[in-house]
């Protein structure tokens, strides 16, 4: 559903959650910016990733390391030599594509959808060529390999023709376009249907900068492309500083760049993001095992906050996609609108990170173990989140659009945790000062123990839907009656049940519920 994407980026924006960045100036391609509630749900976000990973637990530290490393840092991780994605440019419509994503793009790719569904419906090839001819492509009747970039269609259409009647595996036939008959390599591009050329160009994908201020003499260095080497590069300070035994790990949360190819889907992928990560460090031996607890606990995680098991899944990686360094990885990833993607990599890292590091420093980088005498490397299993996926992932999650008395209301149903908003407190009559005096009074309570607003910027049937966009778990509403029985009306987000409550006891009745 393509247009509930729309509906979440106007709703973000209409409300406050996330705003296209310096927009006035026309913005700054795939840029966001967090505004008033969309800055308290990824507090929210953070505030439960560090509570259930770091301070519920015993075996793991917190850590906040600077953005730029020495520079050495992602020679021994690697990154200066090979984090790079070859891509391709279209020269008709200049688009850019990740060489090992453009079969998926291709496939996704409008022209090509409307392609296997003319295949699909047609009886004969006479309907390919009507085709063909809409789309302004030159389709030879006789269905001869002609010029390009007919000779994509046509090469198909040869295949329907051979195979009419047959039920085809069209992927498998698009995978082959690149080899046509006339045994010149051609693949078509995936949004406009021209011909991309055959050599992709590696990119490499650190972001710089200079630290110094004469360029010539400045030294280069990175905005980092993950937090993960902060926390490796600290694991002899973490061992001399805290002592602890294995298994123990390192968590933070923090931003990363990436100069990606092809961002996009409002905040899913980006060049400035947010990522939450722990490098846990274990006996090599339990390492499988380990890998397998994280999965889970990260998978658990999601689902505890407040994400529909149906929409979310674990996907091992197949050995040929795993990253160099990795023993085995998989993803954890959320249903989008556009398709499922990832949230989260839990990957078993091995030695590689610390004998790196050990190498390009020369510093010892092992781990001593009392019981048995003997120095290793722990291996490291690397629980690797984004954050704001996750604000995407729950966004499209909590979104509702409910029919009540025939008015379509769209309600954002956040779990306790996350919601941005606990409680607003509504006037009924703004007009009438010990109403407005009385609920004001009654917010700037609340607020020292909960996030509380006062809202009396319309008649109370707006405010409500107000709240309810924005996810406010609870909305108290002061009325006239409010002045003599000292009572107000408190109204649940999800059952919108209505509970008259002493004033006297509205805040313990709140804080009873959001525990
Ligand atoms: P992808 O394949 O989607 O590019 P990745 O496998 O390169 O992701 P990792 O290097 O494993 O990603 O990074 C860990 C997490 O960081 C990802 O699961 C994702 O949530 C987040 N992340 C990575 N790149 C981006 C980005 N460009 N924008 C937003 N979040 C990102």
């Amino acid at each position: 559903d393509a247009s509930l994407m729309d509906k979440i980026v106007s709703l973000s924006k209409r409300r406050g959650f996330i705003f296209q960045s310096s927009e006035i100036y026309g913005g700054l391609a795939n840029t966001w910016d967090y505004g008033p509630f969309g800055v308290e749900l990824k507090n929210n976000l953070k505030r439960a990733w560090w509570t259930s990973n770091v301070h519920q637990r015993d075996d793991i530290y917190g850590m906040d390391a600077a953005i730029l490393m020495n520079p050495k840092t992602w020679e021994a991780s690697g990154h200066l030599q090979s984090f790079a994605d070859p891509f391709v440019k279209c020269p008709a419509c200049s688009n850019f594509f990740k060489f090992d994503k453009i079969w998926d793009e291709i496939w996704n790719s409008d022209w090509c959808r409307s392609l296997v569904e003319t295949m699909e419906g047609a009886k004969d090839t006479a309907v390919l060529i009507k085709w063909a001819k809409s789309k302004g492509k030159d389709l030879a009747p006789n269905l001869s390999l002609v010029k390009e970039p007919a000779v994509t269609i046509s090469w198909i259409a040869e295949l329907h023709h051979k195979f009419a009647g047959v039920n085809l595996d069209f992927k498998n036939f698009m995978g082959r376009i690149a080899a046509s008959a006339d045994g010149v390599s051609r693949i078509p591009c995936p949004s406009c249907g021209g011909i991309l050329p055959e050599n992709s160009m590696p990119a490499n994908l650190m972001l710089e900068t200079y630290f110094g201020p004469v360029r010539e003499t400045a030294q280069k260095v990175y905005f980092r492309p993950e937090t993960a080497q902060g926390m490796f590069v600290n694991f002899t300070n973490i061992l001399d500083s805290r002592h602890p035994k294995l298994p123990f790990g390192l968590a933070q949360i923090g931003k990363s760049f990436r100069n990606e190819i092809t961002p996009g889907n409002f905040i899913f992928r980006t060049r400035e993001f947010e990522q939450m990560e722990i490098e846990y460090f274990v006996r090599p031996e339990e390492s499988d095992a380990k890998l397998k607890e994280w999965i889970e606990a990260r998978y658990q995680w999601y689902i505890d906050l407040g994400i529909n098991k149906d929409n979310l899944r674990i996907r091992p990686h197949d050995k040929g996609e795993l990253a160099h360094y990795a023993k085995a990885c998989s993803d954890i990833e959320y249903e989008f609108p556009f398709g499922w993607s990832e949230l989260e990599g839990v990957a078993n890292r091995a030695d590689f990170d610390l004998k790196q590091h050990a190498s390009f420093s020369g510093k010892d980088m092992t781990y001593y173990d009392d019981a048995s005498k003997q120095r290793f490397y722990p291996y490291i299993i690397e629980p690797s989140g984004g954050v704001d996926r996750s604000i995407l992932a729950f966004l499209v999650d909590a979104y509702h659009e409910d029919i009540v008395r025939d008015e379509k209301r769209v309600v954002l149903r956040f779990s306790k945790a996350l919601a941005p908003v606990k409680v607003a407190v509504l006037p009924l009559l703004r007009n009438r000062p010990e109403i407005v005096g009385l609920a004001k009074e009654l917010s700037h309570d609340l607020k020292k123990d909960m996030v509380a607003v006062y809202d009396d910027t319309g008649a109370i049937g707006k405010l409500y839907r107000r709240q309810d966009e924005v996810g406010t778990l609870y909305c108290v509403t002061v009325d006239v009656q409010s002045l003599e029985d000292k009572k107000v009306t408190v109204r649940d987000r999800d059952t919108m049940q209505q509970e008259r409550v002493e004033i006297s006891q509205l805040k313990t009745y709140l804080l009873e519920r959001l525990k």
